[in-house]
């Protein structure tokens, strides 16, 4: 993963929180980042109105500039799952076989089982800018496009 994919990537878990609290969209099925661009899948079959869309951004960037604490740490599974419940499993599958989970957590905000690296601090984002949306009513999903803010 380049630096700048980080960042993308570490933008992906401070937009899920903010998607979650604004449309009460969980289950992610799919994150795609290429370099500064990012795309997030949420469970939510109905177009989002602008209002929503610009909540989710400004949240973002307020989470992104409150400098919160990406923290990584290993947790045994059975653990993991009293503590955080479902709510790890929503970025990726984890197959049944594996015992002991990454889990990446912004406190207050949102927790993932997740492999990848992240920045120390979400300021080091330094702020995102939603682009494209796409909803599938058949499939019950909303595709979020953004990018990493100049
Ligand atoms: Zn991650």
């Amino acid at each position: 993963m380049s630096a700048e994919e980080l960042k993308t990537h570490s933008a992906v878990h401070v937009l899920k929180g903010a998607v979650e609290r604004v449309l009460g969209a969980r289950w992610t099925s799919s994150v795609y980042v290429s370099g500064r661009h990012g795309r997030l899948t949420v469970k939510f079959d109905r177009e989002p109105t602008g209002e929503e869309l610009s909540a989710i951004e400004r949240l973002t960037n307020e989470k992104v500039a409150e400098g919160a604490e990406v923290l990584e740490f290993e947790m045994e599974r059975q653990e993991a799952e009293g503590h955080f419940g479902e709510a790890i499993y929503e970025l990726l599958p984890v197959p049944p076989e594996v015992t002991m989970l990454k889990i990446v957590r912004i406190p207050d905000w949102n927790v993932d089982c997740c492999n990848e690296s992240h920045v120390d601090s979400t300021l080091q984002i330094g702020g995102i800018r939603l682009g494209k949306h796409r909803v599938s009513r058949s499939r019950g999903e909303l595709e979020l496009e953004f990018d990493l803010a100049e």
